[in-house]
């Protein structure tokens, strides 16, 4: 589609859903209010700068169902992820959100060069995350067959992978890598293995992972982004160019702002990703801060697709970091120990990649008048703090309770987490 045609589709889109968000969501129609804008001053795509910006907080603020345009009756599928302290943010899919979902993934599979003759194994988690099942339903719509494995449980993955001869692996990269690792641990020969694609996102990689993993494998890979906010993975994806990550922006309308000013930026310049969703029915974003910092090219890209490329994604602009594919937000931590009498609210969260798997560490202050020589009380203290850690945010620390004192007291702005991954060569 030219630039003007896409225009075109865009703005009569655009028109519909401010009006559908307006007219059915009390949420929308006071921050519209406030805002003041009137669906009517929207009569193309140019005018979106004119509405106002949904973040987060209004998705959890609103927990569970208060940003949903449609009655509950009509919403088939409720999907979930971490939110910034214990409540997640909640989505709501009608039919036709999850037709145009799948539509979505279908083209990024397609880019890939995947067909019908292709079998995907599925090692993106089912469940409330929308990894799984998100790929799934592309995968269907294509009409290649799925080996829904869900992640974890490696062994097993292997050996259907090896058996079935599945020709395409979804996952996170971080996972594909602790496999391909395994792969050679175990002594299997990659030669025995059908796999030529992968589908990898959920979470920040670079070149340099992706060269890695395409040796050890023996496949060709792909990045796949995405955010539940928005429907899940799929909302873009490389093509076999590998220069940019296309975003079907028909479906999801991007932007880039600068993220203290909250102007759009000058093209091709970076910034924060902003999205509205132009043909989504149950719940609408409009102009959903990402967070995502990265940057937009309207170039026709040589794969001959003219759908916008995303550069790969830079950073946040806020402090959300991806550990083992979950997201986690040092306020979580923060209102966790504040639950506690026992400790201090200082810690230092740090996050590292140790042989592919992501490591997790917590130092934590005890206050002074419990904190004990007794090793018994210690562990059992750091145990219930681990579990509770473990419940709201879904993945295991290490926690390690350190000397009263010994966390550094800031004066600006705390230090709270050290990530020593690298994404960006
Ligand atoms: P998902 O299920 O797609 O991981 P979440 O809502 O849990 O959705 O997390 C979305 C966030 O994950 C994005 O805002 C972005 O920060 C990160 N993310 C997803 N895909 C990619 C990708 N391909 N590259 C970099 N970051 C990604
Ligand atoms: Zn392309």
């Amino acid at each position: 589609m030219s630039r003007d045609e896409m225009h075109a589709l865009q703005s009569e889109k655009l028109v519909k859903i401010v009006a559908h968000a307006y007219n059915n969501s009390p949420f929308y129609k006071k921050r519209f209010d406030e805002h003041g804008v009137r669906p009517e001053d929207i009569r193309s795509i140019d005018d979106i700068v004119k509405l106002p910006f949904t973040v987060k907080k209004d998705l959890r603020d609103n927990y569970p169902f208060g940003m949903m345009c449609v009655p509950m009756t009509q919403i088939l599928r409720l999907h979930a992820s971490s939110g910034t302290t214990g409540k997640p943010i909640v989505v709501g899919y009608v039919q036709k959100d999850l037709d145009n979902w799948s539509e979505a993934v279908a083209r990024c599979l397609t880019a890939y060069g995947l067909g019908n003759d292709d079998m995907v194994q599925i090692a993106y988690g089912y469940g409330l995350f929308t990894g799984g099942l998100g790929a799934h339903d592309g995968v269907t719509k294509i009409g290649a067959t799925v080996i829904p494995t869900s992640s974890g449980n490696t062994q097993k993955q292997l050996q259907l992978m090896q058996d079935f001869g599945a020709t395409a692996l979804a996952c996170t990269p971080s996972y594909a890598l602790y496999m391909a690792e395994e792969i050679r641990k175990q002594g299997l020969d990659i030669n025995n293995f059908k796999l030529k694609v992968g589908i990898f996102g959920a979470e920040p990689w670079t070149n340099a992972m992706r060269k890695e993993l395409e040796e050890k494998l023996h496949i060709k890979a792909f990045d796949i982004y995405g955010l539940t906010e928005i429907s899940g993975p799929g909302v873009g994806g490389e093509c076999e160019c590998q220069n940019g990550t296309h975003l079907w922006e028909d479906l999801y309308y991007p932007e880039i702002i600068d993220p203290v000013t909250l102007q759009p930026v000058e093209p091709g310049q970076k910034g924060e990703l902003v999205f509205t969703t132009l043909d989504k029915w149950g719940m609408p974003m409009i102009r959903y801060r990402t967070r995502d910092l990265t940057y937009l090219n309207y170039d026709k890209c040589d794969c001959g697709r003219t759908a916008v490329r995303m550069g790969k994604i830079l950073g946040r602009s806020d402090d959300m970091m991806i550990i083992r594919g979950v997201n986690v937000f040092p306020s979580q931590i923060e209102s966790i120990l504040l639950e506690f009498p026992e400790y201090e609210p200082y810690f230092l969260i740090e996050v590292d990649r140790i042989n592919n798997t992501d490591t997790f560490d917590i130092q934590v202050e005890v206050k002074p008048e419990f904190y004990t020589d007794q090793v018994n009380e210690l562990v059992r203290l750091r145990q219930r703090l681990t579990s509770r850690i473990q419940s709201v945010v879904g993945i295991q620390p290490a926690i390690k309770i350190v000397q009263p004192g010994t966390i550094e007291r800031s004066t600006g702005k705390a230090k709270r987490a050290i990530d020593h991954r690298k994404f960006v060569e």
